[in-house]
């Protein structure tokens, strides 16, 4: 059985408990050796957050403190430049060598949102897409996406025997909660408690982040 290591990117913005239980339940399902959580530094396919790379990685950061399963990786940020998954696939799997399994974790809203990202189809090349399925979004039954998905999804067994190359959708019970939710919740100055680790919560009060009146950067 192969080493599995899982990658799991985002704009963090900022992380939440849905994530952080997201990353440990596949600990326990899938029995990743670790999930990397990657913050963008430039997101492709959506707005540029309006908090900076550095403090969205620092929120990350504070978040997995003393979770040694989990790993905060930087690599996109020192990148410095517009934020290609190709990019850092191809750099991870430089690092792991070719006998390490290695997975791209993502929710269904960012899967249904895949063929518009860069090189898309070399993915499946480098690493094994994990799909876990959000509330409220759902793959088309026909389409360039739902072909592929068809030609290229296996069993989690397939994690295990393979460093590469299988779709594997799995439905973990996800936490209802996304950083939308919580940047509105601070900006009508609203509580975010038990929505978010406390240290996070803390760093965006003494940063002022997310409320009305909040520099932007
Ligand atoms: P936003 O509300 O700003 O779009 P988000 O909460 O969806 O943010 P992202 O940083 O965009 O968070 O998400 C990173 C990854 O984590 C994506 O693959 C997304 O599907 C997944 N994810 C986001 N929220 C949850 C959740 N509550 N449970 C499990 N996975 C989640």
């Amino acid at each position: 059985m192969l080493r599995k290591i899982a990658f799991l990117g985002g704009t963090f913005n900022p992380v939440h408990h849905g994530h952080l239980r997201l990353a440990l339940d596949l600990v326990n399902i899938v029995g990743f050796e670790q999930v990397r959580l990657v913050p963008c530094h430039l997101p492709t396919h959506r707005q540029q957050p309006s908090v900076s790379s550095d403090m969205r990685a620092s929120m990350v950061g504070q978040a997995i403190a003393g979770c040694h399963v989990l790993a905060l990786d930087r690599r996109e940020l020192e990148r410095g430049t517009a934020t290609y998954s190709v990019d850092t696939l191809l750099e991870l799997r430089r690092e792991l060598g070719d006998d390490v399994s290695l997975s791209m974790i993502m929710g269904t809203d960012a899967y249904l949102g895949l063929p518009r990202w860069h090189r898309w189809r070399e993915l499946l090349s480098l690493a094994h897409l994990v799909v876990v399925e959000r509330p409220g979004y759902s793959l088309a039954s026909h389409g360039e996406l739902a072909e592929y998905d068809r030609q290229n999804t296996a069993e989690l067994d397939a994690l295990d025997n393979a460093a590469y190359g299988s779709i594997v959708h799995l439905s973990v019970r996800l936490l209802d909660i996304s950083a939308t939710q919580i940047r509105a919740l601070i900006a009508r100055g609203q509580s975010t408690q038990y929505l978010l680790p406390e240290s996070v919560r803390h760093f965006i009060s003494k940063h002022g982040l997310y409320s009305a009146d909040a520099p932007t950067c």
